[in-house]
């Protein structure tokens, strides 16, 4: 599955916030013989669908679906440079499919900022320009060997157009994905042998203070640092102090008193599976009503094969209601008589909130 890496500089929060998520783990709770990694946390996107489909279908339990948020150690200053932990790090983020900076915002004597002051600008300057260095690194290695291999093979010619191109971004101190050389889009293909960090999306988490969890004006400056990425504000203590209770009127008065309506770290979830590109389709029965996992332009045998291989392979139509439409109609019977049930072959592109029963053969 798509994971999204944590990075930030050191002291900004992220060991709270990652044991929040933790504990606030799906997995432990939905899936008890799944294998809990020690850096990774697995947490539930809020979908208010799944309680209003499992109301309809009398089902016993809700699964929403789950974005995984690995820890990455601590970015330092020259980790571009490659020395043992700048090393493994930037490997760590290779391997993630979407990038999470967490940014300190909070005002905080006792906690030492790494730079000594608190500045969101300069944080994520510091930390793009190890990212800008790495990737530039990499083509600056590739490039002449990636030239010259081109003059016998016209068919890398679109390779090194594209790897000079990225250098010159680079260059510019811009990171790719900025320039719209984006992870999965076409323009990003002919680098993708060079698994580039920069082509990767990017979401900000803006660690604050409380009062400023309300602070319209002071959220628009942060917003304006990093846009067009999406940016999350919490305070990771309070995500701590939430994870810790396990009452849920409680809960919601903590959050109510700091004038929130859902934790932050459901506000994650949320952004980081739409940084992800993913979408979610629905199946809903007495058992359990479920959001399932898919790429944007997935068709209804890939749908099928999420579930289980056998439902791909065997895979012979899908009856499909959109959400809205059973809402509407109350219930799978009515939807139908309604005209409102579509079944659907083998070349059917899923669509957000279809709610689906498969038919195959085993
Ligand atoms: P990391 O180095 O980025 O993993 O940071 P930690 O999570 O270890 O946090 C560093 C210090 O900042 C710890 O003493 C935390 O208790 C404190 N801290 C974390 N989040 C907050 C916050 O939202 N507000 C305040 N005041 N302190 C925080």
């Amino acid at each position: 599955s798509l994971t999204i890496g944590i990075v930030g500089l050191p002291n900004v929060g992220k060991s709270t916030l990652f044991n929040a998520l933790t504990k606030n783990d799906v997995l432990a709770a939905n899936y008890p013989f799944a294998t809990i990694e020690p850096n990774v946390g697995v947490v539930g996107v809020p979908d208010a669908r799944l309680t209003r489909l499992a109301e309809i279908f009398g089902s016993e339990r809700v699964l929403p679906a789950t974005v995984d948020f690995v820890d990455i150690a601590g970015i330092v200053r020259g980790a571009s440079e490659g020395e043992g932990l700048g090393n493994k790090f930037l490997a760590n983020i290779r391997e993630s499919d979407a990038i999470c900076q967490v940014i300190r915002a909070f005002k905080d004597e006792n906690v030492v900022h790494v730079d000594g002051k608190v500045s969101p600008k300069s944080d994520i300057e510091t930390i793009n320009t190890e990212l800008i260095l790495a990737d530039l690194q990499t083509v600056e290695k590739v490039l002449p060997k990636l030239q010259k291999e081109s003059r016998i093979r016209k068919d890398r010619l679109p390779v090194v157009k594209a790897v000079e191109e990225a250098k010159e971004i680079l260059e510019e101190g811009r990171t790719l994905f900025s320039a719209g050389i984006r992870q999965g889009t076409e323009r990003a293909e002919p680098l993708h042998e060079l698994h580039l960090l920069t082509v990767k999306p990017f979401l900000y988490v803006f660690n604050v203070d409380e009062e400023e969890l309300t602070d319209d004006a002071f959220k628009a400056e942060q917003r304006a640092l990093i846009a067009p990425a999406e940016a999350v504000f919490l305070n990771a203590k309070l995500e701590a102090d939430l994870g810790e209770l396990d009452d849920e009127a409680e809960a919601l008065e903590l959050l109510q008193s700091v004038g929130q309506e859902e934790p932050g770290l459901a506000t994650l979830a949320r952004v980081g599976f739409e940084t992800l590109g993913l979408q979610t389709y629905l199946t809903a029965g007495p058992k359990e009503s479920r959001a399932w996992t898919i790429n944007k332009g997935d068709t209804a045998p890939e749908a099928a094969g999420v579930i289980h291989t056998d439902f791909q392979k065997g895979f012979i139509k899908a009856e499909v209601i959109s959400f809205d439409d059973l809402v509407e109609a109350g219930s799978v019977a009515e939807a139908r008589a309604k005209g409102k049930a579509r079944m659907e072959g083998k070349d059917y592109v899923m669509r957000d909130g279809d709610v689906v029963e498969f038919r195959f053969n085993v």
